[in-house]
């Protein structure tokens, strides 16, 4: 199979493979646990904690094991509105993934309201517009560091003066950059990340908090991870997190300039095929993340054609492929429904290579032929 749908998930990397039997036998005990076996777990979990608030720059106490950025980014937006009840307004920009726009969806209901940061045609944020909206009355500005569906970069740096210029926390869903690029973590007071996104298992991954704006916990109980994410660490997954970002680490500079010379590739040889394409967000985005939109074909159908062919991608966000909406990144954009409908997502990964890359080319020049020149 050619798997170009890194930015759904990633496989893991092989040498942790290896050794996530060998972590679950030896740290199965509970870290809670004050034997010598449960703290035999919870060295481990200090030992990772510790290595990440080196990457990222902070405290240990800012960072926070979650199963993923779903609910990472539930816990920071239900959890400021939860314990800020007198901030009423949220800044957010209009392209961010369903695990932002839903919990905000779900905080307009009850009684919060929400303005959407205006974007350019390539979905980067107004930052004039922010600053003519925020005062401190906001109860957070959210913006994605690069988009899951286009792979366009946001100035997170820029936006967070801004915010602590007004005393504003800002929250930035870091998931498609963690790793891949160097984010200015120390102007970001909230972000989220995922394991299964770079290489690490699923159910993994951080959140990094602010001790300046205090969160009321989503999930309650043993009172685990400083009292913001109650339940049983997950010991093997947060090592096995710990090695994928560890990798990331090493080996961020060949890996980021092998993604730019194979977007180079790719792009310029789906060009030669099919001059018409358009590249959405092109120059503004990540070299790892490329939407094409191809003119008077269904994105979907693509989707289907290049699966039946062993080429694996997908169209609008992976988690809500097979639903017929068009996705509302591009539409954000300012691109027409049936633009929106033809857009088809490439997400490279560490094992992407120039050959499975010419291979998909031509795959897509055949079933583009075939799918454009239907009658209706
Ligand atoms: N945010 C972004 C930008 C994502 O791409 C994803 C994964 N589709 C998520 C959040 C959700 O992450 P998880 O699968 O870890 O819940």
């Amino acid at each position: 199979m050619i798997y170009l749908d890194n930015a759904a998930t990633s496989p893991v990397f092989p040498h942790i493979l290896e050794k996530l039997e060998h972590w679950n036998r030896e740290f199965f005990a509970n870290p809670n646990s004050v034997h010598p076996e449960g703290q035999k777990s919870r060295r481990e979990i200090d030992r990772v904690r510790r290595f990440l608030s080196q990457v990222v720059s902070s405290g240990e106490e800012n960072i926070i094991f979650v199963s993923g950025a779903t609910e990472a980014n539930n816990t920071v937006i239900k959890g400021l509105a939860e314990r800020h009840k007198n901030k009423k307004r949220i800044l957010i920009s209009p392209i961010e993934h369903k695990s932002v726009l839903v919990p905000v969806k779900e905080l307009v209901k009850k009684g919060l309201s929400v303005e959407f940061l205006k974007v350019d045609s390539e979905g980067v944020v107004d930052i004039d517009h922010l600053k003519e909206r925020i005062d401190k009355d906001v109860l957070f500005v959210g913006v994605m560091h690069v988009n899951n569906e286009t792979g366009v970069v946001q100035d997170v740096k820029v936006i967070g003066e801004i915010c602590r210029s007004k005393g504003v926390p800002f929250f930035s869903d870091i998931v498609q950059s963690f790793g891949r690029l160097e984010v200015p973590y120390g102007y970001i007071d909230f972000f989220t990340t995922s394991g299964h996104k770079i290489n690490a298992p699923k159910a993994t991954g951080f959140m990094k908090i602010s001790q300046e704006y205090p969160l009321h916990p989503l999930i309650t109980g043993g009172g685990q991870e400083f009292g913001i994410r109650a339940g049983t660490e997950n010991t093997p997954g947060i090592i096995a997190f710990g090695e994928a970002v560890k990798t990331w680490d090493e080996n961020r500079q060949a890996f980021i300039d092998r993604f730019r010379e194979l977007e180079k590739l790719f792009i310029g040889k789906l060009k030669e095929v099919i001059p018409d394409i358009k590249v959405v967000s092109e120059g503004k985005k990540v070299p790892y993340i490329t939407t094409v939109l191809f003119p008077d074909v269904k994105g979907h159908d693509m989707v289907i054609a290049l699966g039946r062919r062993g080429i694996a991608v997908s169209s609008g966000s992976a988690c809500s492929s097979g639903s017929p909406m068009p996705s509302h990144v591009l539409t954000a954009c300012g691109f027409s429904e049936d633009d929106a409908l033809s857009g088809v997502r490439f997400s490279f990964g560490v094992d992407t290579d120039a050959a499975w890359l010419e291979t998909a080319v031509e795959e897509i020049g055949e079933i583009y032929r075939k799918l454009s020149s239907f009658p209706f």
